[in-house]
């Protein structure tokens, strides 16, 4: 998602923007989008520390992170512990200038 965001230089994707790889070639463009457009770049693909130190949940849960790296595991791929930032559709972050998360 940093590659881009920096080739977009912003943090909103739209219609007709593309989005690269870290070698700024495209992979996938958004041709259409019914929804109200807002879909996070920022925010980091969720994992079981986040359950337990920002929301207080003891036990297990599910989450991005674990789920990424079981899919890729059944794929043959191990050991995989980074999970690259995600891009969240429908998942509305506010942003404000300047200030942070709101
Ligand atoms: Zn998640």
């Amino acid at each position: 998602m940093e590659h881009t965001r920096a080739h977009l230089n912003k943090i909103l994707p739209a219609v007709g923007d593309s989005f690269v790889t870290n070698r700024r070639n495209p992979i996938l463009t958004i041709a259409q989008d019914t929804t109200p457009g807002n879909h996070d770049t920022l925010m980091a693909a969720c994992d079981s520390h986040r359950y337990v130190k920002q929301f207080h949940i003891a036990e297990y849960h599910e989450n991005c992170t674990d789920s990424l790296k079981n899919a890729l595991g059944e794929l043959g791929e191990q050991g995989r512990e980074f999970s690259p930032a995600p891009f969240n559709i429908f998942m509305y972050i506010p942003v404000r200038d300047g200030l942070g998360l709101s």
